[in-house]
């Protein structure tokens, strides 16, 4: 095994548990490794540190499997971290018995670049780093094993893999397509699937509590849901007996999937839904002129800064819509508003958020911070495993 050497000074994030190591960390690899493959991480004096996956394509050159310089990492060591994983969540009370569930998130689960959706019987991998795709048949091997799931599909198709060196990989590691379409209920609402074509894996499994809360907040009101992929929040505003939901995406395949899921839900009624193909940014601004008002509007935009570098741009937007969203509540109204963007602080998107405020003329407070959900954890050594968060906010 290959040997990665750190320049003075540069174990002491290693020390408190971070696991990425990024090229200016590295004084030199002695030894050879290929792209994957397990190196072992010393301190400049030799000082044993870590295990970690070696990724000479990335600007984070390696991503530390172990924390213990003396474990082995071979298929017990995945079949153990997923084992310590799913216990986890079984030990959550909300979490166990959800069709739609997290198994696997990434580092915070100890396991870089490894993320496990299940959708019923059927559970979605990606794979996003060299190390995790070295490891593809271990990783799938323990996952069906440990959750006796009869189908292991791959949707390693995420823009990130380029950064690694990697080309897109999708298909299935174990059974086949059985051509239904896949369903699952949450919080008692029947959604669709579409892990093959669908965002992520398919769905956005980490606004699920939110959702529920918008449920909660619904009754009786006119709820505008921006960015509504699917329907999510829509269909749960309606099941908590919203007068009205207006719901808005620009992209039509999401609206078409959402208006299914509205089908699978005849518990619902249809005729309070309204959809809107639409940019949120345009129509916001629409909506206003023509003098709508909303009780409860809901902002889930899509990442708009990948890294840190983006967080100017993207706080240019996230002020749009916020101030464009706050303009159209009505008297005591509330928004509840997101930043899934890993650049973008929860102290920097309150700050956007507020600048807002105080922009649309509006005086407004937050009720509540809202996170994902406790099968997307985030280890407090790994700050950066907070990508989303989010503000109950309630306005005069
Ligand atoms: N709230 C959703 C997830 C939102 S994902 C849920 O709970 O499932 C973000 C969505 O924003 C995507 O469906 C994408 O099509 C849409 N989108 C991206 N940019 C947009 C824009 N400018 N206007 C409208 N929709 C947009």
């Amino acid at each position: 095994m290959a040997t990665l050497i750190l320049h003075p000074g540069k174990e002491k994030s290693v020390l408190r548990r971070h696991p990425w190591l990024f090229s200016g960390a590295i004084a030199q690899l002695d030894g050879r490794a290929r792209p994957g493959d397990t190196v072992d991480v010393v301190s400049h004096d030799g000082r044993p540190l870590a295990r970690a996956a070696w990724s000479p394509a990335s600007q984070i050159r390696a991503r530390v499997w172990s924390f213990d310089a003396a474990e082995t990492i071979d298929h017990a060591f995945f079949k153990r971290r997923i084992a310590a994983a799913l216990a986890r969540r079984a030990a959550l009370p909300e979490l166990v018995g959800q069709q739609g569930l997290r198994l696997i998130h990434a580092e915070s689960d100890g396991l870089p670049g490894v993320i496990a959706d299940r959708y019923g019987d059927t559970v979605v991998v990606q794979l996003t780093t060299a190390g995790a795709d070295k490891w593809r048949a271990a990783i799938a091997d323990s996952l069906q094993k440990a959750t006796a799931c009869q189908r292991i599909y791959e949707r390693s198709d995420v823009e990130v893999r380029s950064l690694e060196g990697l080309q897109a990989v999708t298909g299935w590691l174990h059974g086949t397509a059985s051509g239904e379409e896949l369903v699952i209920a949450e919080n008692g609402v029947n959604m669709t699937v579409d892990f093959v074509g669908g965002h992520k894996t398919g769905f956005y499994l980490d606004q699920r509590d939110n959702r529920r809360r918008a449920a909660e907040l619904a009754r009786g009101r006119r709820v505008l849901n921006c960015f509504c992929y699917t329907a999510g929040f829509s269909l749960q505003a309606l099941a908590g007996g919203a007068r009205e939901v207006v719901s808005i995406d620009s992209s039509g395949p999401a609206l078409d999937t959402a208006r299914r899921n509205l089908a699978l839900n005849p518990q619902l009624d249809a005729a309070r839904a309204i959809w809107r193909e639409a940019d949120v940014f345009a129509e916001l601004r629409t909506l206003r002129a023509s003098g709508e008002r909303y009780d409860l509007i809901v902002l889930d935009p899509p990442k708009f800064a990948h890294t840190a570098a983006h967080a100017e741009r993207a706080a240019r937007a996230y002020k749009d819509i916020n101030l464009h969203a706050l303009q159209l509540l009505a008297p005591g109204g509330m928004l509840m508003t997101y930043s899934c963007s890993g650049g973008v602080t929860a102290e920097l998107f309150q700050k956007i958020v507020a600048g807002a405020a105080l922009d649309a003329g509006r005086t407004a407070r937050i009720v509540q911070r809202l996170q994902g959900a406790a099968d997307h954890p985030v280890d407090l050594a790994f700050p950066e495993g907070e990508y989303l968060k989010g503000l109950l906010l309630q306005v005069d």
